[in-house]
């Protein structure tokens, strides 16, 4: 672990999965963190932080004696017995004791104390020789953290929203809806200890334009709050204390990109169109509504990939058919007359769910998601598939399913598209009889299917973040393989060149579009659109316009011999430097 020197320029390294520079003060966030972070409180402090405690510690024994019962009933006296052993922890005189003595020697924030404190007993305990009083440091460790879970979840308002200045963000780990709330006029940026680039987190970091690092080793217990920090989401580095010369690299770097982006900003109307004239299709991933503007800057051919979970979950309650049609006709207004592709509700994995589940589930990316949850919630379904069709009475609108495993949920989905169409008809509404229906391909057995699901769909979207998740079977969200999670990885681009065999128009729109590094191979495979984040749009069409498609799909053609992903990303970079070297300056 690094030590912390006051006043020392520092450097901690992450991996970078969202473009841009942030400079201001560090803030600090605790949720979800397994030790606390440390701030040094002031002697008049001390009341206020112990009553946060013992208001934590009221709340974890009314917890405790619920749990107790709970399993008093369920199982008998004796398994309930061991909540009595929590209580007697939660109130133990020696822990308590100490942390008297420790709060005015240290003048830290109380949960840091505490932390600190039973993790000390906690070791004592690991070298007792009696057996029994060795086996309860997992019950200490239990206690130990409902308490701190207790201390800090009263704050569930966005996160910094309380920041008088902008700063940078440091935390142990971030939800999707914790960063769907970032104000970006508060958070310049965000680093964390755990995540990775194709989490929901960092897909929304870089929809809201925020700059972001991820997988720092250490982060929260090496940061101090109020410190000067720099973020640069370029190369995943977090600045700790950065010197004058530091600084004025990075504000120097900060303008020169600033105006690479504009050159590049400039090219909005020019086609994405190979040197021997291959047309994509060029679109914008969209979560949220302030992105329209963007978009439209950004010169994106329509909505390839509307990822409506984040306003339909994101409002508190579920909007009805009437507020979803008027969300979806802006769009498609907005739009015209390019076409946007609203995907449906894809909750569950690490998104927010449908419903709070009453058995949390132990592998949500193989459980209740996509499509499995709408077509369990038929009615709730149907409402936002005429929401949908309604749209498509404004403009061009297609619509896709996310997470579909084969033919069943395919014919299921169109049997209900139909009961849809006729109830509109009924009601005398209008929709277009030709708006587009596609399905996502994102689980392997699709992959596998794509031949026989190309005659029941209009368009395929490779769903590059997920399809590379299932078929590697590498949690998308877990930074402990995240060095595993492989997009050129032959088993991927087989499934990819398979599902474009097909021969129905395929989009990509998974993370893999926007790297630049791989534009190369998904043209050669032969995608017929890619669609990325708004900000990376300028920078995929430069590249596919000095791209030569016939280059490209030699090389995909020997990546699809190759025998690993280092091969096939060597094969993709290679062509993409050669092409467009000014992009990698
Ligand atoms: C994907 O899986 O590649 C995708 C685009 O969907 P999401 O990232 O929302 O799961
Ligand atoms: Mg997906």
């Amino acid at each position: 672990m690094l030590n912390y020197q006051e006043g020392f320029e520092r450097r901690l390294k992450g991996m970078p999965v969202s473009p841009g520079i942030a400079m201001g003060v560090l803030r600090v966030e605790a949720r979800g963190c397994p030790s606390p972070p440390i701030r040094t409180i002031l002697p008049t402090e001390l009341e206020s932080e112990w009553a946060r405690f013992e208001s934590a510690l009221a709340c974890t024994e009314e917890e405790l004696q619920s749990l107790r019962a709970r399993v008093e009933h369920l199982s008998g006296a004796q398994e309930a017995a061991i909540f009595d052993a929590h209580l007697l922890f939660l109130r133990d005189r020696t822990i308590l004791a100490r942390l008297r003595k420790e709060m005015p020697a240290r003048l830290q924030n109380i949960d840091a104390v505490y932390y600190a404190v039973v993790q000390n007993f906690m070791e004592v305990m690991r070298h007792v020789d009696d057996p029994y009083l060795r086996s309860r440091v997992a019950d200490i460790e239990d206690v130990l953290h409902r308490v701190l879970k207790n201390m800090t979840s009263a704050h569930r308002e966005p996160l910094c929203g309380d920041c008088t200045e902008p700063c940078v963000l440091a935390a142990y780990d971030l939800a999707p809806s914790d960063t769907a709330d970032l104000d970006p006029r508060k958070v310049l940026g965000f680093v964390t200890e755990a995540g990775s680039a194709v989490s929901h987190t960092a897909i929304l970091a870089r929809s809201l334009g925020m700059p972001a690092v991820v997988g720092v080793p250490h982060l929260v217990i090496d940061s101090r709050v109020g410190s000067q920090a720099i973020l640069d989401g370029y190369n995943g580095l977090l600045i700790l204390n950065p010197t004058a010369e530091t600084l004025q690299h990075y504000r120097e770097l900060q303008a020169e990109k600033e105006r690479a982006y504009k050159a590049l900003i400039e090219m909005k109307d020019l086609p994405a169109v190979t040197t021997d004239g291959r047309r994509i299709r060029l679109a914008a991933n969209v979560e949220f509504a302030h992105e329209y503007g963007a978009i439209k800057r950004a010169g994106a051919e329509g909505v390839g990939l509307y990822r409506t979970e984040f306003f339909l979950l994101g409002c508190g309650s579920l909007p009805d058919e009437e507020a979803q049609y008027r969300h979806y006709r802006d769009l498609v207004e907005s739009c015209a007359p390019e076409e946007v592709i609203f995907r449906t509700l894809d909750s569950g994995g690490d998104k927010l769910p449908f419903e709070v589940l009453e058995e949390k589930e132990d592998n949500p990316f193989l459980g209740w998601r996509g499509i499995r949850v709408s077509l369990s919630r038929v009615e709730i379904f149907k409402e936002q598939l005429r929401a949908i069709l309604r749209a498509s009475a404004h403009g061009k609108v297609g619509v896709m399913f996310p997470m579909v495993s084969g033919i069943t949920e395919v014919k299921d989905v169109h049997a209900l598209l139909a009961e849809c169409r006729a109830e509109l008809r009924e009601r005398g509404l209008s929709y277009d009889e030709h708006m587009r229906v596609g399905i996502m391909i994102e689980v392997p057995s699709a992959a596998m299917m794509a031949d026989v699901l190309a005659r029941h769909v209009d368009f395929f979207s490779l769903g590059t973040n997920d399809l590379t998740q299932y078929t590697i079977a590498v949690d998308r969200v877990n930074f402990r393989v995240a060095n595993m999670f492989r997009p050129t990885h032959p088993g991927v681009v087989r499934l990819m060149h398979h599902t474009i065999a097909a021969g129905i128009p395929t989009a990509v729109c998974g993370e893999m579009g926007g790297d630049i590094n791989l534009v190369p191979l998904l043209v050669g495979l032969g995608v017929a659109e890619l669609s990325v984040g708004a900000h990376l749009l300028p920078l995929v069409r430069y590249a596919i316009r000095h791209l030569n498609y016939e280059e490209c799909r030699q090389m995909a053609e020997l990546a699809l011999q190759a025998e690993d992903s280092y091969t096939i990303r060597n094969y993709s970079s290679e062509l993409a430097r050669k092409s467009y070297p000014d992009l990698f300056n």
